[in-house]
């Protein structure tokens, strides 16, 4: 009888869990992650996938922003493009991944992105003052991101919520348009992508083929309705990197999916202009402007 009762409870308390989930996380896993590799971590509140050899994506499937850092190793050390949310520690997931110095480069500095930056020393920063005034942390931006619509599962054990804000970090070197980051036997280029915010980068690793696109580009809604947001910047920049889809083999955006076809690239030039030019109508979504196309929409005001 006892048993009978705890058997009604459980399905009652999986079922009102279940209700409570909102719908973005009732459509994980997506689909494109049964293709990959996954590595195991301690850490529940990430996911890691071996996306090509020395190129780790890691992934906090249990926010809505489904934010990918990437993890890229070079001979001699390594670079960890991203820290995520700061929910949880990525800077143990990587000490399990590699034993090399590990430098700290930003696809921008939104709150989802240098999350972890605190726990580095070795950080890089692209020469802006958006940039610098996001060295300062905030909590206003890291405390949206836990309202109840935008969490998939618990957060993890021992999460202060009421603290959690986007920390303060030191920037150790200043970068630019066209740097060279050397890993020994892997060469990263910074590519200034101006627009999403006016310090986005990609990362482009030309011996293998792959461009890690930040948020200029990803499978999703590319956000560009910040105050921060340059269009006609976004614009120039997605020609810039359009203009190397034929030289790319892979795409590996900072949310979602970690992989994406570099013919996605020129569609986007010329998806971004044909709203620009009036040619496509939006749709409502959250008090702003969703223009959809296939694979990815745009948001805006
Ligand atoms: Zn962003």
């Amino acid at each position: 009888m006892k048993s009978l009762k705890t058997f009604f409870l459980a399905i009652f308390l999986a079922s009102s869990l279940a209700a409570q989930q909102p719908e973005w996380c009732k459509k994980l896993p997506r689909p494109a992650y049964s293709k990959l590799e996954r590595v195991p971590t301690a850490d529940p509140w990430f996911e890691v996938y071996r996306i090509r050899p020395g190129v780790f994506a890691i992934y906090e499937p249990r926010q809505l922003e489904e934010v990918i850092s990437y993890l890229i190793i070079g001979g001699d050390k390594a670079v960890l493009f991203d820290t995520g949310m700061g929910i949880s520690n990525i800077q143990a997931v990587v000490a399990g991944l590699t034993k090399l110095p590990v430098s700290v480069v930003n696809s921008h500095t939104h709150n989802d992105h240098v999350g972890d930056n605190w726990r580095f020393t070795d950080v890089y920063g692209m020469a802006t003052d958006f940039t610098r005034a996001n060295a300062g942390g905030s909590k206003e931006d890291a405390q949206a991101e836990l309202a109840p619509e935008e969490l998939c599962g618990a957060l993890p054990a021992g999460f202060d919520a009421k603290a959690y804000a986007t920390k303060p970090f030191h920037i150790a070197h200043w970068l630019h348009d066209g740097d060279k980051i050397d890993l020994g036997g892997r060469t990263l280029k910074v590519i200034g992508t101006p627009g999403h915010t006016p310090d986005a980068i990609a990362l482009l690793d030309e011996k293998n083929g792959l461009l890690f696109t930040g948020d200029s580009f990803y499978l999703g809604p590319i956000y560009l309705y910040r105050p921060e947001t340059d269009l006609d910047a976004y614009v120039v920049s997605m020609q810039r990197l359009a203009a190397l889809a034929p030289r790319l083999r892979l795409l590996l955006p900072a949310h979602n999916t970690p992989v994406a076809d570099p013919g996605y690239l020129p569609k986007v030039v010329t998806a971004i202009q044909q709203v620009q030019h009036g040619e496509v109508r939006p749709v409502a979504k959250d008090g702003k402007h969703e223009y959809l196309f296939e694979g990815f929409s745009f948001l805006m005001r």
